[in-house]
């Protein structure tokens, strides 16, 4: 008998699905936003889909894989865009999209199980209590918590809140080592960050605590502007207003905002760029002062004033910003790609416009302006009009030689996307939770090649944990 007709016998009672275009098709994530990444995962696939409903049945899984030398890879939504989920090595497909409970809700925070979708979760707290997530990725409607933990970084809400790397942000994982015998661990604090970001190499996920904050009603703006650069220091400028509630600012260069938001295109000229704002609904008044301020700012949009039909038929704002910016672009523009850009503060402004001036409408300009370490400043997601991967690795170059660092959505494992930095703690926590390194293989290069330097001079988001 086979391993995998050994392992479907081990684990009868759960469900398992094998037919292999299911499979094939719960294997693949939104990896083919990359050009890049396209063509080195399109193959890539899973043997057997396995849906655990308890955290009971993810023990019995990984006991079992590991017992027959079985690779693991976690899927929550399968939104991730580095191929964080695919499986490289084969082997089962660990879906937990049936583990979506809210299991509790008090004042400022929430209990889950990691497959809850994120909008869900918020529906469920603002109808208990008033309270929502502080942050979300703009796949809010369709992401799991675990899967925005294990694989995400930050959005919306990050300009308040900062990113999840930042303390406070997520309390509490429960997390199931894959072990002969799988132990349970209750993790909080630093050693967040041994499972955060790190591609579910180390552990399972099976239950989440985060923090809530008010909710509010979040009105969608787009406000106007001539040149992008207006749009960029209204946005830095809103950033800082202290009293003025907002949860969302996107600086959009021009064309893209015409070109790619379909279904705004009517309220915006061709050379417009904008900025996409969602402000706290009592905050309104004092928005609008704020942008009447500022004679180059003219509002496109508000949610708050259309009618009913019309808020129907537009996108919320999230779904403008962060990734679905790319996305939207995609389905107008297959040919087109982006990049995932830090513009440090103090002249994080300055550096946009160099880079902007450098490569004009070749890598039109996006912006998330978000709290960063204590201070306001932006990362950037910008368009890249993809003519090669040598350009695309210049194009790279230039900002990080322009002092920008470039976390590179065109590589899967977590050392080369710049996120996360592995280092020997990391590794001490891989060797004891993955013996086998059975979990997500070939993520890892720290993992996978003994000789890899960790040491290097790069800026990651999630940093190392041995100083920590
Ligand atoms: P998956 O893609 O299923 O998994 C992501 C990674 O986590 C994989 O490596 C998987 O193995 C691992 N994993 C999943 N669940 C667990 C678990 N319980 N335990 C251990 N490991 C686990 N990201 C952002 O940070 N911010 C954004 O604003 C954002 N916007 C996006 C917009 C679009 C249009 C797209 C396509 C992607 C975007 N992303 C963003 C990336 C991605 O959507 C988010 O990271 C998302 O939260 C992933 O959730 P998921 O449930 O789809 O995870």
């Amino acid at each position: 008998m086979s391993a995998l007709e050994k392992l479907k016998a081990d684990l009868a009672g759960i469900a398992i699905e094998d037919n292999p275009q299911i499979v094939k098709q719960k294997s693949r994530d939104f990896f083919w936003y990359s050009p890049v990444l396209k063509q080195q995962l399109d193959h890539v696939t899973g043997d057997l889909v396995v849906t655990p409903r308890s955290e009971a049945e993810v023990i019995k899984v990984l006991k079992a894989c590991y017992a027959l030398d079985v690779p693991v890879t976690v899927r929550g939504a399968g939104t991730g865009n580095y191929g964080q989920a695919m499986p490289l090595s084969g082997g089962v497909i660990l879906n937990l999209a049936e583990m979506n409970k809210v299991k509790s809700i008090r004042p400022g925070v929430v209990v889950v199980e990691p497959g809850a979708i994120i909008s869900k979760i918020d529906d469920e707290t603002r109808a208990h209590s008033g309270q929502e997530l502080r942050l979300h990725p703009s796949t809010y409607r369709t992401a799991t918590i675990g899967g925005f933990i294990a694989g995400g970084s930050g959005g919306v809400g990050s300009i308040n809140w900062g990113g999840l790397r930042d303390l406070g942000n997520v309390l509490r994982l429960r997390v199931i080592t894959m072990e002969a015998e799988p132990k349970v661990l209750e993790m909080t604090g630093h050693d967040l960050h041994k499972v955060m970001h790190a591609y579910g190499t180390n552990g399972v996920i099976s239950e989440v605590e985060m923090p809530l904050t008010a909710s509010y009603d979040w009105v969608d703006v787009v406000v106007g502007f001539d040149a992008f650069m207006d749009g960029v220091r209204f946005a830095d400028a809103l950033g800082n207003q202290d009293g003025l509630l907002v949860k969302e600012i996107a600086p959009i260069a021009a064309p893209v905002p015409h070109d790619y938001f379909l279904r705004h295109q009517k309220y915006i000229r061709r050379d417009q760029s904008v900025v996409v704002v969602m402000v706290a609904s009592f905050a309104m008044d004092a928005f609008a002062a704020f942008t009447a301020a500022d004679r180059r700012a003219s509002i496109l949009y508000r949610s708050d004033l259309a009618d009913e039909a019309t808020r129907k038929s537009l996108p919320p704002a999230y779904e403008l910003a962060w990734n679905h910016t790319t996305l939207r672009g995609l389905r107008v523009d297959p040919s087109i790609t982006y990049l995932q850009v830090l513009y440090p503060f103090p002249d994080h402004v300055e550096k946009v416009r160099r880079m902007c001036d450098l490569f004009g409408d070749e890598v039109p300009g996006h912006l998330e302006f978000v709290r960063f370490d204590g201070k306001i400043t932006c990362f950037g997601l910008p368009i890249v009009r993809y003519t090669s991967e040598e350009r695309l690795n210049e194009i790279i170059r230039l900002h990080e030689d322009g002092g920008c660092p470039i976390f590179n959505p065109h590589r899967y494992t977590l050392e080369e996307g710049g996120m996360k930095q592995t280092d020997e703690v990391q590794l001490a926590f891989k060797r004891q939770a993955d013996p086998k390194g059975l979990l997500n293989p070939g993520k890892m290069i720290a993992w996978e090649d003994p000789s890899y330097d960790f040491r290097s001079g790069k800026v990651f988001l999630f940093p190392g944990l041995a100083r920590a």
